[in-house]
């Protein structure tokens, strides 16, 4: 790749990653968007940490302080959350996480709680997913993945990066329109992480419509443009990312902007009017995934 591809590639980012529930442990299972490593769920080939230990009675006593902080902070309003020691250790894997041990900044902090009070006011069915989805504080190995919403058969994640420089590169990136928040909020820890946390409840209401929020979008362009030229649209009328990542991701980007009520195109007026009836009318979510 050239050098500013390279360089769009080192913005921070997000990351999905989902574990199919008729795949999970078996042979050649999973299917992880961007980590791109089919075959290893379970599988012995992780290359985190290599002092990493997998016994959880270990782990349980390098508890820091930064994730406790986090995590009572969201638990005290109804948020589940979890250690990364309480993490399926085939998720730890996957991720490359270890306990956090810096706090996130407390204006990014109150951006996802941010985005959480506006899920909570104007989508009380998505709300609930949101109530059943597990919070992680944790440091990636990763400096470009500000969050991730992982699927799994646990259980849905929301893991979000302790790693400083990836929270520093999150609201000041190199190109600032790399994502909506960055692009409407550079430099603003609260409003980024706000759109952050937007986009990955984003993936979770694509996930809980089977993706039929990226089909509906896709869906919607190619109704008016060439479908060779969609990318580019994204690149030019929400944000880099919204190319890069692929439709689902740009999914996020056009998700998070309808919370936000950011400008989008006139060609996604109609879109974005029907996923926000979508919000405001949808009933509870019949499969939660929890066993
Ligand atoms: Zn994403």
């Amino acid at each position: 790749m050239n050098a500013s591809t390279r360089e769009r590639f080192t913005q921070p980012r997000d990351g999905i990653f989902v574990v199919k529930l008729r795949d999970a442990g078996g042979p050649g299972s999973g299917n992880f968007g961007h980590a791109g490593r089919p075959g290893k769920v379970g599988g012995s080939a992780a290359e985190g940490d290599g002092e990493k230990s997998e016994d959880t009675k270990q782990e349980a006593k390098q508890r820091g302080k930064a994730a406790e902080a986090f995590h009572s902070h969201f638990k005290s309003k109804g948020y589940k959350v979890a250690h990364v020691d309480e993490l399926p250790a085939y998720i730890a894997k996957i991720l490359k996480i270890r306990e956090a041990d810096t706090d996130l900044p407390p204006e990014a902090l109150s951006g996802i709680e941010a985005a959480l009070n506006d899920i909570k006011t104007g989508s009380p069915a998505l709300h609930a997913a949101v109530l059943d989805t597990t919070f992680v504080y944790g440091h990636r190995k990763d400096p470009n993945v500000s969050a991730t919403f992982g699927q799994t058969k646990e259980g849905n994640y929301f893991v979000i990066n302790a790693n400083e420089d990836a929270v520093a590169d999150t609201y000041n990136p190199v190109d600032p329109t790399f994502t909506v928040g960055a692009k409407h909020f550079a430099g603003d820890p609260e409003q980024v992480y706000r759109a952050v946390m937007l986009h990955e409840i984003g993936h979770l209401a694509d996930a809980m419509t089977g993706d039929n929020i990226t089909g509906a979008l896709i869906t919607t362009l190619a109704q008016r443009m060439p479908i060779d030229d969609i990318p580019d649209y994204f690149r030019r009328k929400v944000s880099e990312y919204a190319m890069h990542g692929g439709p689902k991701e740009a999914a996020a980007e056009v998700f998070a902007s309808t919370v936000l009520e950011l400008p989008l195109p006139t060609e996604l007026h109609g879109f974005r009017d029907d996923l926000k009836a979508l919000l405001k009318r949808a009933a509870p979510p019949k499969d939660r995934r929890l066993t």
